[in-house]
Order: C-alpha cells, then sequence, then structure tokens
C-alpha cells in the first residue's frame, strides 16, 4: 500500500453459494488452491509468474454484522431477536454516528437500550470481525498503519493518513490479492479470501473513531513482536513512543476520504466493496455519511467491473493501475493485462468518466530504467490525449520496492523528465507523496512481515 497525495476514491467479492455470479466472477483463471492452515492461519499458496486468480478461495465467512446489512436489514435482524425493530437504528446510531467502543464487553455503555437486550444485541449484531495486532507511527505521527487479525487469523491492513485539510484512510478489500503484479509485496503471497463489506467498513471506522475520539483498540494478541511503533498493549492515545503526535489524538476530527488500494483488488471483491461504498456512502445512521466524491476505487483494469462500478450511480474515482503504455511490457508488470490489454483498460476508464463525470487517476509506478523512459511517457501522454481532454490524470509514484526486489525507484531527474513529458502533451501530472515508506508503506509489506 503506497499513501496517495490527492486523498480520494473506489470495489471487490464475497462469493456466496447461492449468489448469482458478478461478472468478475465469471473470470476464473485458475482454480482455488486447496486452503493450508498453520496454527489457524490461512497460507496461501504463491502464484506462479503471471497467473491470475479471479475468484478467491471459499472459505469460512466473518460472522454477520451490522455494517453487512441496511438499516432495514437490522431493524428486521432486531425483530428475529425478539426486540423492537428500532433496536437496530439504535445500535446503528452507536456504530455510525456516535463511533461509539462497541467492543463484546462494552454492553453497559449502550444506556438507551433495555439492559437485558444489550449483550444479545451486541453478540448478534456487532462481533467483533478485526483485531489490531500491530501499529506503526511515522510521518511526525501523521501516518498510522494498523495490522488487524481477522476472524480466521488472515491478516490485512490499513493506514490512516492526515494532512492539514483532510485525512484520508487506504483500505484493504482482500486478505493477499491473487493480481501477481511482481512489484506489489501483496501480489507475492497470493490471494487467502475476500473480505466482507463489514470488515472493510471496520477499517474505516476504527480510522474515524481515531479521529474522531482520539482513540483506537488497544493492540493486543500474539506475533507482535519488535520494531512497531507502538508497545504492544499500549493504547494510541497513551503511546510511549517519542514519536507520538498521532492522528485524531486530539480528537474532533474526521475522515474525509477513502481510498482502495491497500491489499487486494477490490474490483476482484466486487460485491462486498460496492455493499462498503454504499455503507460509507449512506447517511448516518445507516451508514457513515461520507461524500462519493472522497472514495477511490484503484483497480488493475478489470474491464467488466469497471463498466459495472460505471453503472452503479455511485460517483467515486476511479484509479487506473496502468504502470505501463504498451503491452508487452503491462503483461509483465500487470498480470491482468493478458485478459484486458491498455486500450480495453484506457477505454473503460473513458467511459467511466463519461458516467460518472470523475475524473480518472492513471496510477504509474515508476521502475528504473523498466518503464520510466521518455518514450513511455511520450506514448501514455499520445494514448490518453487520444481519447480527449479534461477526463485524466497522471499520477507516478517511485517505486516503493519491495523487500528482495530487483527493481528500484527511477532516479529523480528520470522522474521529473516523465512528469515534464506528460505535462508537454497537457496532461495533468501530480507525483504522487510517498507517505510512511519507513514502516512499509508499499502495498501489503507490513502485514507480509508480520
Ligand atoms: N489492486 C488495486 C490496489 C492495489 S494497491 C490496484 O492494483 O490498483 C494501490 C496502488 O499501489 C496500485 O496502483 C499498485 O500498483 C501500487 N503499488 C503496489 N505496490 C507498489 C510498490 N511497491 N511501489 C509503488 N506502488 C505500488
Amino acid at each position: 500500500m503506497t499513501t496517495r497525495q490527492p486523498a480520494v476514491p473506489a470495489p471487490t467479492e464475497t462469493p456466496a453459494p447461492t449468489e448469482t455470479p458478478a461478472p468478475t466472477e465469471a473470470l476464473i483463471e485458475a482454480p482455488a488452491p486447496a486452503a493450508t492452515e498453520v496454527l489457524g492461519q490461512p497460507i496461501p499458496t504463491a502464484p506462479a509468474r503471471g497467473q491470475l486468480l479471479m475468484v478467491a478461495p471459499r472459505r469460512g465467512k466473518p460472522p454477520r454484522h451490522l455494517a453487512d446489512l441496511t438499516l432495514a436489514e437490522r431493524m428486521a435482524a432486531a425483530a428475529e431477536l425478539g426486540e423492537k425493530p428500532f433496536r437496530g437504528r439504535q445500535l446503528s446510531v452507536h456504530y455510525f454516528e456516535r463511533l461509539a467502543d462497541l467492543d463484546p464487553a462494552s454492553a453497559h455503555q449502550l444506556t438507551d437500550l433495555p439492559a437485558g437486550s444489550r449483550q444479545p444485541l451486541l453478540d448478534a449484531l456487532l462481533p467483533r470481525l478485526i483485531q489490531p495486532i500491530r501499529e506503526l507511527v511515522c510521518d511526525g505521527g501523521a501516518t498510522v498503519k494498523t495490522v488487524w487479525r481477522l476472524f480466521d487469523g488472515a491478516l490485512v491492513e490499513s493506514v490512516l493518513m492526515k494532512y492539514p485539510d483532510r485525512a484520508t484512510v487506504c483500505v484493504s478489500s482482500q486478505a493477499g490479492c491473487g493480481m501477481n503484479c511482481p512489484f506489489c509485496a501483496t501480489g507475492q503471497s497470493g490471494l487467502t479470501r475476500n473480505l466482507s463489506t463489514a470488515e472493510i467498513v471496520e477499517q474505516v471506522r476504527s480510522a474515524a473513531r481515531l479521529m474522531a475520539h482520539g482513540v483506537s483498540t488497544p493492540v493486543t494478541g500474539p506475533g507482535t513482536g519488535g520494531g512497531l511503533g507502538v508497545p504492544l498493549g499500549v493504547p494510541l492515545g497513551e503511546s510511549t513512543d517519542s514519536d507520538d503526535r498521532r492522528p485524531g489524538s486530539s480528537g474532533g476530527g474526521r475522515v474525509s476520504n477513502v481510498v482502495f488500494m491497500g491489499m487486494g483488488e477490490a474490483l476482484a471483491n466486487y460485491k462486498a466493496a460496492v455493499g462498503a461504498i454504499r455503507r460509507l456512502t449512506d447517511p448516518a445512521p445507516e451508514g457513515l455519511g461520507l461524500s462519493a466524491r472522497g472514495i477511490t476505487m484503484s483497480t488493475v483494469g478489470l474491464v467488466p467491473a469497471i463498466d459495472k462500478l460505471a453503472a452503479e450511480g455511485i460517483p467515486v474515482t476511479l484509479a487506473l493501475s496502468l504502470h505501463a503504455p504498451d503491452d508487452e511490457l503491462r503483461d509483465e508488470l500487470v498480470p491482468v493485462n493478458t485478459r484486458w490489454k491498455v486500450a480495453e483498460a484506457l477505454d473503460a476508464a473513458r467511459r467511466y468518466f463519461d458516467a460518472t463525470g470523475r475524473r480518472v487517476s492513471i496510477e504509474y509506478a515508476l521502475i528504473r530504467d523498466i518503464n520510466d523512459q521518455e518514450w513511455r511517457a511520450d506514448l501514455l501522454g499520445k494514448l490518453l490525449t487520444a481519447r480527449g481532454r479534461g477526463w485524466v490524470h497522471v499520477n507516478p509514484i517511485p517505486l516503493n520496492p519491495t523487500p528482495g526486489s530487483k527493481w528500484t525507484a527511477s532516479d529523480p531527474r528520470v522522474q521529473n523528465t516523465f512528469v515534464e513529458r506528460l505535462r508537454a502533451r497537457g496532461v495533468p501530472t501530480t507525483v504522487r507523496d510517498t507517505r510512511g515508506q519507513e514502516i512499509d508503506g508499499a502495498c501489503g509489506q507490513l502485514a507480509a512481515a508480520t
């Protein structure tokens, strides 16, 4: 996960046996590998070079959670428990509006609910889905990265980045990733499973609580050894870390932006990702009430899913991870290119702009002597302007090398030239912020190292 400068906007799929397959589900490249478990931790099979895994292995599903449901469904769930339906609404206020501490042991705080109803409602609708096991802080406290353990032991990460004018959360949509991009840490570890809608929403709510109240759940659990910005078991607000100017530690702040740029290819987990987008943008207390404009969906370029997202009527920003303007190189860097070529991905991006009016971002990790040549900048500019003006901007980012990677970031002068060539063609281009690098900010690096 690399942190992003212009904070902003983007989806995934938790297939259930009874669900109608979404278009992306039809794109099976390889059968799901047999699950291997060590100490209850699912270990995905490392993918072969270029191998794609479009459909996540089916594993046990996380328990149902309030954030998976619409407000009407929550009220129906309360009724099924023998409670008054409006209890579902009350819980929603606690969860989305008050951003309350809803630990399974916090029933006593739900003072507006009858004492006898609190625990059953908490147990049924607010099971603990994500548990922080590592937290790292850098950039003078403005960046906090968290590794979460899910109910089945799978690990994912999220990052909160605080800027003077906004706060952005970078979330994971899958445990691992099936897209196998060779420069990305997550891509190297394979795909464990899809996250549920609520597992995605929980990452954002946790950041929102940190911004609003200056608190986060204490880090607990095994496997949380040295090198942490925060000692084990120390709540964020009480860190003994010398660098503890935490985002939101004073409270009163808000999360303004959510980017699906953590672990996973959200558009390959489409249903859960779009569910999360809905929950994040639904007005409180049905959801968190964020603006769709503040949400960015980043994708390798799953063309049918891009078109489907365009038709959802939620104008999130689309980011297309291009990384090369020519098919020969992109086949290597972004293996899904063997399925949908550069031209098809760019055409889909342009259609997305036409449907939503949201300017598309082109992501381009600059890799020394691999994709940073002037002719590639020129070709990229040509391909983009051939599809019109004002619909797209380019975000080059210096590669954040993964451990053991043979690749490194481009020379800064080469980077500047690349940017200038694009601008000379009239393509707005902004180099991305590279926050969080010293805490393994690159996609999946932290969870991979845990
Ligand atoms: N599956 C989504 C989200 C992945 S992470 C996608 O591919 O868009 C978000 C961005 O970080 C993507 O553009 C991805 O290509 C980029 N990225 C991954 N590893 C990186 C690295 N080591 N250095 C720089 N950018 C990286």
